[in-house]
């Protein structure tokens, strides 16, 4: 391994023996736009275990949860995910460097890494709890980290895995899909336009299910071109009862929240085995505003007593789904993009220059993909 720059950007592609800070993007505080702060002296994640990777990052991308973080959200639970001994201290998370999705070149390998050596391409969801992708260097587990596409650049492939690992955790173990499951189940998608709904609406298609999806009418185009069978426009207002003439649903993934279960659970499959899976969940803002212990167990019984609910009135399973860090499963994505079956959905890129930039976009809303930032 060919150890051999200095501690500035875009120099090489491994750190020096004696570098010991890299360049990043990070916070000091949480707040808006004006905290993200450019640095070169963020601390070099190097490999500590041996079955650690070390990457150099030549692309991320944003998710609306970097815009969260930014604002403090979740920061209790991540901070304990972070370090556990840190439950009854006040020790600082910061500088706390976002970004959850890298596409970048091992550097640097732990002893028992078995799958990866120096000069590997990777892609990877970087969890929450771990410092993120606008820096230079990540330093993951093996299990996190999967070889990235051939067929895809650096930028392309980084607007995948965060995305990819959240839909497989809500459609295969929320949703109960899968690929040999999935041939002609019927799956609503409320959001359809998004990172996740890009991604869902192909690996739905590539698994044969009949693919209904809701959006603005403007990114009816995009969707029905990523393979969605049927469109919904949401923006005239009458959306559940142009839904409810449907024939009903056995899988409804929601990407929106809101007010979205008080009209779409009735779209199911009832006493079925059909299930409503949502991605806006209170519990990360039920641990901020109440504490770590009340926090989870006020999310965990609004959980249970709806689920109950739902299954004894409507007769169907509702289900809160996670992002989940799943290297093998980014394998199978792998497989999916290079033949052909998945494209990659970018919106938006940005220099690494541009971090503030890129952060203004995602807040405006109304994604078509995804916004990527090219890091090298
Ligand atoms: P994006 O911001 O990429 O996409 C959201 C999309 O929803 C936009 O295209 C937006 O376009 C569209 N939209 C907004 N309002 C509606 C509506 N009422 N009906 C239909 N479409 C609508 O978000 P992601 O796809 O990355 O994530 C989706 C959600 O899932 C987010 O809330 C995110 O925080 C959450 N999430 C949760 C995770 C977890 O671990 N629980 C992990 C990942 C994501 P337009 O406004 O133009 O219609």
């Amino acid at each position: 391994l060919a150890r051999s720059v200095s501690c500035r950007r875009h120099v090489s592609t491994s750190p020096s023996t004696q570098q010991s800070c890299m360049s990043a993007w990070v916070i000091d505080q949480y707040g808006s736009n004006g905290v993200l702060k450019y640095s070169e002296e963020a601390a070099l994640p190097v490999v500590k275990s041996p079955c650690e990777v070390m990457i150099q990052v030549h692309a991320a991308s944003l998710n609306p949860l970097d815009l969260a973080m930014r604002g403090g959200y979740g920061a209790k639970l991540l901070k304990l995910k972070r370090d556990t001994a840190s439950v009854m201290n006040q020790d600082s998370e910061f500088p706390l460097i976002l970004g959850r999705d890298l596409s970048g070149v091992v550097v640097d390998c732990g002893s028992e890494v078995s799958e990866f050596v120096p000069g590997d391409e990777v892609w990877a969801a970087v969890p929450p709890w771990k410092q993120g992708s606008l820096a230079e260097y990540v330093t993951l587990t093996e299990y996190e980290v999967s070889h990235k596409p051939q067929s895809l650049s650096h930028t392309e492939a980084a607007s995948i895995p965060y995305v990819a690992s959240t839909a497989l955790s809500a459609l295969v173990f929320a949703g109960g899909l899968c690929r040999d499951s999935a041939l002609n189940k019927r799956v609503l998608i409320i959001g359809g336009s998004g990172g996740v709904g890009t991604f869902s609406i192909q690996l739905l298609k590539s698994w044969g299910a009949h693919v209904t999806v809701t959006c603005s009418h403007n990114a009816e185009g995009l969707v029905r071109g990523l393979g969605a069978d049927e469109v919904v426009d949401y923006t005239p207002g009458d959306i559940a009862q142009r839904l409810e003439m449907m024939e009903k649903f056995d899988v409804i993934l929601d990407n929106v929240g809101e007010d979205t279960e008080q009209w779409a659970m009735d779209l199911l499959k009832p006493w079925s085995g059909s299930k409503y899976v949502t991605l806006v969940t209170p519990l990360l803002h039920s641990t901020d505003s109440l504490g770590l212990l009340n926090g989870t167990i006020n999310a965990g019984c609004f959980l249970c007593t709806k689920a109950a609910q739902v299954m004894v009135s409507k007769g169907v399973f509702y289900r809160w789904a996670f992002y989940t860090p799943d290297g093998p499963a980014l394998d199978e994505i792998r497989r999916l993009v290079d033949a052909g079956k998945i494209l990659p959905v970018v919106e938006a890129q940005f220099p690494f220059t541009q971090v503030p930039q890129a952060f203004q976009k995602m807040e405006q809303g109304h994604a078509r993909g995804k916004t990527v930032v090219q890091v090298v």
